[in-house]
């Protein structure tokens, strides 16, 4: 890293800068061209009743494996396509995938997909819902959509416009990342939202920690007051989910649980009964 002093500020030479615009003018590029292949992916991951951990639904989430880039997560392309604005298609690509994806289930579980603050933003938005749900004949209320807060006060008249038109359709909206943004309280009060997803980061630090444990049982609380759903995300040890199901947390999502992976490793479970009893077993061992 190069860096300059000018007084106290300081000045990066532009090649850094010149190489940061060149990788993502490469990454978008790919980008686009992975899109035209098809060469993205989904992975879904499983949500599971918190008593029982049976699964009730699937988020779906992106996977990029560029032939010349190799594995780019969807932490560092996401922001890149949301800046070039190809977070559009991106964002049509993966719902279409998503929903057609469980309209051929045997079992009619759920879909969450995530929507960037850049969809948040298209007044065509619940058209362009409305068009793929219809054509992929999945049923509405099946599909729930994730959203942040932070990408619903950009410009949170139009973003509520969007929702409620969305939720006209039948499908849900869940609350992402909750407690991680400027003004969790007051989104909620104001935004349609079916349901809370607790961030990871109030589980990662939950066990030992009482004000994450304060935190958690607050959201949980407040959750049920206002008649919302609630899930935790990032779930990963016993003691996690044995806090989560004594504090009455409706459901819970995490690599204890399953990890997110191809429809493929999920078949029995969305196909229950369908021919192999002995794999249907071993999925729903591994899964808990
Ligand atoms: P998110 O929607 O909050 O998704 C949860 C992230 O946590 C996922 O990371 C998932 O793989 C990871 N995760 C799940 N269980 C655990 C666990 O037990 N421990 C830990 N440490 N992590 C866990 P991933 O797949 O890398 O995605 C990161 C973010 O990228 C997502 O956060 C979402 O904001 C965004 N993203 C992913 N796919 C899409 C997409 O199709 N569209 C949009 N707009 N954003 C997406
Ligand atoms: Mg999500
Ligand atoms: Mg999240
Ligand atoms: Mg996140």
């Amino acid at each position: 890293r190069v860096k300059q002093s000018g007084g106290n500020d300081t000045v990066f030479y532009s090649s850094e800068m010149d190489e940061e615009y060149r990788f993502k003018r490469q990454l978008s590029s790919n980008l686009r061209q992975a899109m035209e292949n098809d060469t993205l992916e989904v992975h879904y991951q499983p949500q599971c009743h918190a008593d029982s951990h049976e699964i009730m639904a699937f988020e779906a989430l992106l996977r990029w494996n560029d032939p010349q880039m190799g594995n780019i997560p969807p932490s560092r392309f996401i922001p890149v396509a949301e800046e070039t604005g190809l977070i559009n298609q991106v964002g049509e690509w993966v719902l279409r995938k998503a929903c057609q994806e469980a309209a051929s289930w045997r079992k009619p579980l759920g879909i969450g997909v995530n929507l960037s603050a850049v969809q948040l933003q298209d007044l065509e938005l619940p058209n362009l819902v409305r068009r793929i749900v219809e054509q992929s004949g999945l049923e509405p209320k099946r599909l729930e959509l994730e959203v942040t807060e932070t990408a619903l006060i950009h410009n949170p008249a139009r973003s509520m416009k969007i929702l409620s038109d969305i939720k006209k359709l039948g499908v849900r909206i869940a609350m992402d990342d909750f407690g991680t943004g400027y003004s969790s309280l007051a989104t909620l009060q104001n935004f349609p939202v079916d349901r809370i997803k607790i961030d990871q980061s109030f589980i990662a630090k939950l066990i030992g920690n009482d004000q994450a444990v304060a935190i958690v049982r607050a959201v949980i609380n407040l959750s049920h007051d206002l008649n919302l759903s609630v899930i935790a995300e990032g779930v990963e040890t016993d003691d996690q989910a044995r806090f989560l199901t004594d504090n009455d947390c409706n459901e819970v999502q995490g690599y204890k649980y399953g990890y997110p992976r191809p429809i493929n490793e999920y078949w029995h479970v969305v196909h229950p009964n369908s021919n192999d009893q002995d794999i249907a077993a071993d999925l729903a061992k591994s899964a808990n």
